[in-house]
């Protein structure tokens, strides 16, 4: 009896596709709990909903296996095509900058492993998100939906041009470094909404950029703090 349970469970882990993910354990939770005490909240991010989403969502679950056991670490990590998911701490901060409301329709550009698109989800209605390596944003996609994010839409393709179909956003987030705002994404803001992004040198340390519209559509930027991103593609 207990080897037939056995063999089912081998055979269950070599079937089904979801077999390379592994379980949210406890330890896995306690990581998320330190991660956000210690490299988040300590480091002033207050906003409720963005702190249950960073301890909700499973960061190692977007990270390659062979950094798993870094997921929950102080620091960015290869994702493979010399890109790299956010150090916790800039994705938190930068969520919080986004005021994201529930019913909030997000853009991304640079879904990467899907994770900082997860986290925004969780706050808002909903959110959009493009990746410029197909290989990337399929595998973000695949991801994403095993793990019941519904109401995250990820394609592949150039995010410079946003995403025409479902604009206007509330918000935006560039997880990509550019020397300039790219001009379709402030067309594609809201009256009203926010927009990050990281501007400067793509090769060295950039600027998180705040850029605000206003009701009246005026559009004002705001340095916020020094960062540290991959190089915008594309365009
Ligand atoms: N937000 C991601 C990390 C982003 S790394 C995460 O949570 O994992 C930046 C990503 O932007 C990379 O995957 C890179 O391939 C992508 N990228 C760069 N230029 C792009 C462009 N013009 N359009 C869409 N994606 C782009």
């Amino acid at each position: 009896m207990l080897r037939r349970g056995l063999v089912a469970a081998l055979a269950m882990a070599v079937l089904l596709p979801g077999a390379a993910r592994c379980a949210d354990t406890e330890a896995y939770r306690k990581a998320r709990q330190r991660m956000v005490r210690y490299q988040i909240q300590d480091r002033g991010v207050r906003d409720p909903g963005v702190l249950e989403a960073m301890r909700a969502v499973p960061r190692h679950e977007f990270v390659p296996e062979r950094y798993r056991d870094q997921a929950y670490e102080d620091h960015p990590v290869p994702i493979g095509l010399g890109q790299t998911i956010s150090q916790p701490y800039i994705v938190a901060f930068m969520t919080e900058l986004l005021e994201l409301e529930p019913g909030d329709t997000v853009f991304e550009l640079g879904t990467g492993s899907g994770y900082q698109a997860a986290v925004a989800s969780e706050v808002a209605g909903s959110v959009y998100t493009m990746e410029i390596y197909r290989e990337l944003a399929d595998a973000a996609l695949a991801r994403l939906k095993s793990l019941g994010f519904g109401n995250v839409h990820a394609r592949h393709g150039d995010g410079y041009y946003g995403w025409k179909e479902k604009a206007p956003f509330d918000a935006i987030i560039v997880t990509a470094a550019a020397d300039h705002i790219p001009p379709p994404l402030i067309e594609q803001l809201s009256p009203g909404g926010r927009l990050v992004i990281p501007l400067g040198s793509p090769f060295s340390i950039q600027q998180l950029v705040l850029v605000t519209k206003d009701r009246e559509g005026k559009v004002s930027e705001r340095a916020i703090i020094a960062v540290r991103f991959v190089p915008l593609l594309g365009h």
